[in-house]
């Protein structure tokens, strides 16, 4: 495994440099320890010594990476369900995890990304599938595509018929969408309800957008 890694990271031909890529050597390779039984081995054993910090800091970042796995190979499936509703599943660009804690999901024309934040954020499957069907939204309507010469009013409408796509990728896909407006709500509660950025609508409009009287029957 080393020496394929070690090939793998000395043939690399790209621009990044030599200490970026052996800083991803050196994540990689904790990764796949992370994964052996000595990994997790090492995380029962931390919790009974009295480790140095930097030890504790290794087996805080080989939980995570399990629990952001785990969380981020979810996050996937649901992209894959909602992606055969959209009518067009070959042109949705297939997800990936982005190293932040921002709560954040964005998507170009070729990549879909939700943050380790955005994965902490969402508290069920329906709302990983809102945030995940809103970015679909945006390929479904051209936005990462066509983009319009684009005011910010442009875009604040777009972020609204946007989120209607969402809902109507979430029930075509059969998750319940009654309590998806908890996403801003929460995220209201913590930034305040009026913040809204230019391009953005505000966290109290989406919140009263995505609410459904009599939902659930
Ligand atoms: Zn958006």
């Amino acid at each position: 495994m080393m020496l394929y890694l070690i090939e793998r990271y000395t043939n690399n031909k790209d621009t990044t440099t030599m200490k970026q890529r052996i800083k991803q050597l050196a994540q990689d390779t904790l990764d796949v320890i992370a994964y052996s039984v000595v990994g997790i081995l090492t995380v029962i054993a931390v919790d009974k010594l009295e480790p140095h910090k930097a030890i504790l800091e290794a087996r805080d970042r080989i939980i995570n990476l399990h629990h952001y796995k785990a969380t981020f190979a979810k996050a996937k499936l649901i992209h894959a369900k909602l992606a055969k509703h959209s009518g067009m599943p070959h042109q949705i660009p297939g997800l990936k995890l982005h190293d932040s804690t921002m709560v954040n999901a964005f998507v170009t024309a070729n990549d879909m990304y939700i943050t380790q934040g955005m994965l902490d954020h969402a508290k069920s499957d329906a709302e990983l599938a809102y945030v995940l069907g809103h970015e679909m939204g945006h390929t479904m309507l051209y936005h990462t595509t066509r983009p319009p010469n684009m005011k910010y009013t442009d875009s604040r409408i777009h972020e609204a018929n946007v989120d209607k796509i969402a809902i109507y990728l979430m029930v075509r896909t059969g998750y319940n969408i009654c309590n998806v407006g908890d996403v801003w709500k929460r995220l209201g509660d913590k930034y305040g309800h009026g913040a809204a950025s230019d391009s953005h609508p505000s966290y109290l409009y989406r919140m009263h957008e995505l609410t459904f009287p009599n939902c659930g029957g």
